[in-house]
């Protein structure tokens, strides 16, 4: 396993791959790893000849108020994960090098990423996609694997490699969850035990809300009331938003397509801001 720190290193290491048939799959992350990336690691593993791995806290999808600098940064841990699910390329650019003095180019995608998480925190999205549109020009991926976990920055990309003909495919990874249901994330290190157990009516609201839709409930309000209703019992949870979207436009619906509609919610868990979703 090679760890290349260098922007022009790994892009001409990416375009030699290239040069030779190789299928590059590049896992975008921001370390702290866990099973949830491990996942995106494995499905990468089974289609692409070279596996890059991409471990950078990005500055720009993070508001001045945020959580940047106290985000958790676990490199050595990170790396031995990486060697021991087969990784071949760590890639762990600077933030100098990422984005110099005078960086002024963004990429802005106007409808998918304006509601929901965009309402929040306004400037995330374009952070998002200014960054993994870099990391496709330096990876030169075949398949870029995401988690559905972040089910609305699925949606922009796929948008974004869309409208300017990225060549790259988006794969999209089903959300790895532990076993009394909270989605896995670098920000539940941040929870203390009460604090997870509130957080844990999360996932026990979504479940809920699955469960209603395949008992025939078609109202998004309805779905909407009953997950405000159990996210309330718990006093720590702050509910940000609750939304029942279509998976790609991002556009609240008026009645359930199982085959694309989905439940996405942001909370506040005291200070810390946790996102997660179900498709219904
Ligand atoms: P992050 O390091 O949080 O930026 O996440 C890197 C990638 O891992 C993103 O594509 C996330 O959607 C994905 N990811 C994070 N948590 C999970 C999870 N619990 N299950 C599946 N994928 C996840």
């Amino acid at each position: 396993m090679q760890v290349i720190e260098s922007i022009e290193e790994m892009q001409a290491l990416a375009m030699s791959f290239r040069f030779e048939g190789k299928l590059i799959g590049l896992v975008p992350t921001m370390g702290c790893l866990h099973e949830g990336h491990i996942s995106l690691i494995k499905k990468a593993r089974e289609s692409a000849d070279k596996v890059i791995v991409s471990i950078f806290v990005n500055p720009t999808q993070f508001a001045p108020n945020e959580d940047y600098g106290d985000y958790p940064r676990t490199l050595e841990a990170d790396l031995e994960q990486c060697k021991k699910y087969g990784v071949d390329i760590v890639f762990t650019p600077s933030k100098e090098a990422m984005f110099p003095e005078g960086f002024s180019s963004y990429i802005i995608e106007e409808s998918v990423g304006s509601g929901l998480c965009g309402i929040s925190r306004p400037n995330h999205f374009k952070g998002v996609t200014t960054v993994c549109l870099k990391l496709f020009n330096l990876a030169r991926p075949d398949f870029s694997y995401f988690g559905q976990k972040d089910a609305q920055q699925c949606a922009v990309l796929k948008k974004v490699v869309k409208d300017l003909n990225v060549p790259t495919e988006i794969v999209i990874c089903d959300t790895i969850r532990e076993s009394d249901g909270l989605a896995l994330s670098s920000r539940n290190r941040y929870l203390s035990k009460l604090q997870r157990e509130d957080a844990l009516y999360i996932s026990k609201a979504l479940f809920k809300a699955k469960e209603m839709a395949q008992n025939g409930v078609s109202s998004p309000d309805r779905i909407i009331a009953e997950i405000t209703h159990i996210m309330g019992l718990k006093r720590r949870i702050r509910i940000i938003y609750i939304q029942v979207v279509d998976k790609d436009s991002m556009e609240p619906v008026r009645k359930i397509d199982p085959e694309q509609t989905i439940v996405s919610l942001a909370v506040w868990i005291d200070n810390i801001r946790l996102i997660d979703n179900i498709a219904l």
